[in-house]
Parts: C-alpha cells; sequence; structure tokens
C-alpha cells in the first residue's frame, strides 16, 4: 500500500501481507519488495476493477514458496 504527499511524491510503503513499513529514502524504496497491479478485464468476476498491492521482501517468498511450479528466474543485465 503506497502513500503520497501533495506533491505526489511517494511517501511511505506498507506491506499488504504483514504492515512492515519499507524502508524509503527521498520517494526511492531501498529494499527488496514486490509491487502488484492486475486490472481485471470483462471475463473475469472483477470486471475492469484494477487491484494493487505492496509486498516485503518475507511476504513475497512466503508466497512464492506455496507455487506447486517454481517462479521463472530471469537475470536481468541492469537492474533499477
Ligand atoms: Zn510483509
Amino acid at each position: 500500500m503506497r502513500q503520497y504527499n501533495e506533491e505526489n511524491q511517494l511517501e511511505k510503503v506498507i506491506c499488504n501481507q504483514c504492515k512492515k513499513e519499507l524502508k524509503l529514502e527521498n520517494g526511492i524504496l531501498k529494499e527488496g519488495h514486490f509491487e502488484g497491479k492486475q486490472t481485471f478485464g470483462y471475463f473475469s468476476d472483477k470486471d475492469g476493477m484494477t487491484h494493487k498491492f505492496d509486498l516485503c521482501e518475507d511476504c513475497y517468498n512466503k508466497l512464492i514458496q506455496n507455487f506447486e511450479m517454481p517462479v521463472e528466474e530471469i537475470e536481468e543485465k541492469e537492474i533499477f
């Protein structure tokens, strides 16, 4: 979950799963996290609704541990 100030600068990021506040410096996240955003289309039960959430790295790791199939891992040449 993200909070922005009046200048639309990122002010706070809180893990939706455990409520941990993520480390943020000058609007930039300084720790591992997962940002989820999905718009559900006409063929879903959530017709046209967008869902957004943030997870800290610990909660992300717990989530993917429950997958029957592992996540695909791709080594990126550039990270930001
Ligand atoms: Zn968490």
